[in-house]
C-alpha cells in the first residue's frame, strides 16, 4: 500500500469536560501526528443536540492549549476541509445517506419508540437486524408507494445500515492486532434520523474521516465496539482503500486497578480527572482540575504518556519533543493503565525541580501575597525556596515549607518541646545569644564554624541544644540546615526569636 499522508483527529463529543482519558487520546494523536510529520486536526461531533452542553467546546479547547497539544486544522484553526464542527455539516451527510439508500445498502424505518419497546418486551434479546427486520415497519418490507407517502406527511422515520448476516468482519487494530466478527452479530444500527435532520455519531464520523482524509483513527477502547460496524460503513461506501487504520487505546483503570476510571473515584480519593477546573452548567457543580491544583503542564504531559505507553526502558521524565521522538502504537498496552495518582505527584515534583528559584519564586507569589506577606526581596525568596524546593510536589506547598522565614512563631510544637526543651536549656541559649551577638559574619558556614564547636566544647548535648535553637527560631523541629536559616533571617532576627522562645516556652513538668 503506497504511504498516505498521516492525519490524525480528535473528535471528542461537546457532553462536558473533556475527560483525562480523553486528553490521553488527544496527547497520543499528537505525538503520533508530529512524530509522521502529520496533520492534527480538531473536529467538534455534536450531532447529538440532546447531550450537547454549552461551553464544553471552549473547555477541550482551552485545555488542550493549556497543554501544549496543539491542532493543524479543525475548529478554531480552520482548514481545507472546513467546516471541522457536525452540525455545520448537515448537508454533506444527507449526500451520504441517500447514497446508501440508491445503493441498497441502507433502508428507511417508520417504527416508533413505542413500537419498538413493545418489540423488546415481546421478543428477548430483540435487535434490529437481518432476522427482525421483515417483521417491522421499513421500506423493504412495505410498498415504494406507502413509504413516500408517509415521508410526503412528515412522518418522522430513521435510516439504518443493512447488515448482510455470515460475513467476516476484520479490524486490523495496530494495537490489538485483528479482531474477527461475524456480521450477524450486529444490529442494523441507525445513522440518520429525520427527525432533527441529523446523521448519528456513526455516519457522521465515518464520513467526516473519509473526506478529511484521515489515515489513522487513534481513540479510547470505549469505541472498539463500533469498530466492525464502521468497516461495514468503509464497504458499504466502497472507501476500503483508503480506510483508516484504527487504534484502540487501552482504558484508563481505577487506582486499585478494578474497573474503569471515573470522576466518581477522583472525588472519593481527591484528584482531579478533569485539565481544568469545570463548572458544570447543569448541575451548578465545580469540579477540580489539574491546572488549578498546581499541577505543570509538562508533568501533566509526561504522566498521561506513561497511561498506556512505554518507551521500553526504565527512563521515566520525557519531554513533549522526547514523546514525539519515542512515541508509538506498538509500544501501547493492550490492557488497561491503573491511574496511579500519586505518580502524578511524583512527576509535578520533579518538574518543579526543574524550575529555576527565580521562576519558582514568582510562581509563589500570589501565595505570598495572599498570606499577607509583601516586599520580600526577590534574591532573598529566591534563596528560601532553593533551601526547600526538592520537600514540595506543588508551588502552594511552598507556603507550609517557608512560612517561618517571614513569620516569627508564634506557637511552638508542643511534641518537639516536650522532646527538646530541658531544664538547662534556656540558659544554655542564653549563652548562644551571646556567641551569635559576637559575630561579624552571619553567613551560614561562618556561623556554623562558631557554633557547632562551641557546643562541643561546652560538653552539652548536641542534639538537645540545636533542636531546642531549631524550635526558637521555626517553632518546630523540621527545615532545612539550620544555619541556612540564620544566614537568611539574620542576626538580630535569630536572637529576637531565641529570646522570645526564653520567654514563652513553659515546659510542663512531668
Ligand atoms: N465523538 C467520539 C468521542 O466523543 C469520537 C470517537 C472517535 O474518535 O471515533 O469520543
Amino acid at each position: 500500500m503506497s504511504e498516505r499522508k498521516v492525519r490524525v483527529r480528535f473528535a471528542p463529543s461537546p457532553t462536558g469536560a473533556l475527560h483525562i482519558g480523553g486528553v490521553r487520546t488527544a496527547l497520543y494523536n499528537y505525538l503520533f501526528a508530529k512524530q509522521h510529520g502529520g496533520d492534527m486536526i480538531l473536529r467538534i461531533e455534536d450531532t447529538d443536540s440532546q447531550r450537547f452542553v454549552p461551553g464544553a467546546e471552549a473547555y477541550i479547547v482551552e485545555a488542550l492549549e493549556w497543554l501544549g497539544i496543539k491542532f493543524d486544522e479543525g475548529v478554531g484553526y480552520g482548514g481545507s476541509f472546513a467546516p471541522y464542527r457536525q452540525s455545520e455539516r448537515k448537508e454533506i451527510y444527507r449526500k451520504y445517506v441517500d447514497q446508501l439508500l440508491d445503493n441498497g445498502k441502507a433502508y428507511i424505518a417508520f417504527d416508533t419508540p413505542e413500537e419498538l419497546e413493545a418489540k423488546r418486551k415481546e421478543v428477548a434479546n430483540f435487535q434490529y437486524d437481518a432476522a427482525t427486520r421483515g417483521s417491522m415497519r421499513n421500506s423493504l418490507t412495505m410498498p415504494a408507494a406507502e413509504v413516500e407517502a408517509l415521508i410526503a406527511q412528515g412522518h418522522p422515520y430513521v435510516v439504518r445500515i443493512k447488515i448482510e448476516p455470515g460475513e467476516e468482519v476484520v479490524v486490523d487494530d495496530l494495537i490489538r492486532g485483528k479482531v474477527t466478527i461475524n456480521s450477524s452479530v450486529l444490529d442494523d444500527k441507525v445513522l440518520y434520523k429525520s427527525a432533527d435532520n441529523l446523521p448519528t455519531y456513526h455516519l457522521a464520523n465515518i464520513v467526516d474521516d473519509h473526506l478529511m482524509e484521515v489515515s489513522h483513527v487513534i481513540r479510547g477502547e470505549e469505541w472498539l465496539p463500533s469498530a466492525p460496524l464502521h468497516v461495514l460503513l468503509y464497504r458499504a461506501f466502497g472507501w476500503e482503500d483508503t480506510m483508516p487504520r484504527f487504534a484502540h487505546l487501552p482504558l484508563l483503570l481505577k487506582p486499585e486497578g478494578n474497573g474503569k476510571l471515573s470522576k466518581r473515584d477522583g472525588d472519593r480519593l481527591g484528584f482531579p480527572v478533569f485539565p481544568l477546573e469545570w463548572h458544570d452548567p447543569k448541575t451548578g457543580e465545580t469540579s477540580s482540575g489539574y491546572r488549578e491544583t498546581g499541577y505543570l503542564p509538562e508533568a501533566v504531559i509526561n504522566f498521561l504518556a506513561l497511561l498506556g505507553w512505554n518507551p521500553g526502558t526504565d527512563e521515566e521524565i520525557f519531554s513533549m519533543d522526547e514523546l514525539i521522538r519515542l512515541f508509538s502504537l506498538e509500544r501501547c498496552s493492550k490492557s488497561g493503565a491503573r491511574f496511579d495518582y500519586e505518580k502524578g505527584k511524583w512527576f509535578n515534583h520533579k518538574y518543579l525541580q526543574k524550575k529555576s528559584d527565580e521562576e519558582l519564586a514568582r510562581m509563589f507569589a500570589p501565595e505570598l501575597a495572599a498570606h499577607s506577606v509583601t516586599g520580600v526581596d526577590a534574591g532573598k525568596l529566591a534563596k528560601i525556596i532553593g533551601l526547600v524546593k526538592e520537600r514540595i510536589s506543588f508551588v502552594k506547598e511552598l507556603w507550609e515549607q517557608t512560612s517561618f522565614f517571614f513569620i516569627a512563631p508564634e506557637s511552638y510544637n508542643p511534641k518537639d518541646v516536650k522532646k527538646r526543651w530541658k531544664p538547662e536549656t534556656p540558659a544554655i541559649l542564653e549563652e548562644l545569644i551571646a556567641l551569635l551577638e559576637g559575630i561579624g559574619d552571619f553567613g551560614s558556614a561562618a556561623v556554623e564554624a562558631v557554633v557547632i564547636p562551641y557546643i562541643e566544647q561546652k560538653g552539652y548535648h548536641m542534639g538537645n541544644v540545636m533542636n531546642a535553637f531549631r524550635l526558637a527560631v521555626v517553632g518546630e523541629c523540621r527545615g532545612p540546615h539550620m544555619f541556612d536559616i540564620t544566614e537568611i533571617i539574620g542576626k538580630e532576627e535569630t536572637v529576637r526569636r531565641l529570646r522570645t522562645a526564653i520567654e514563652n516556652i513553659k515546659p510542663e513538668n512531668d
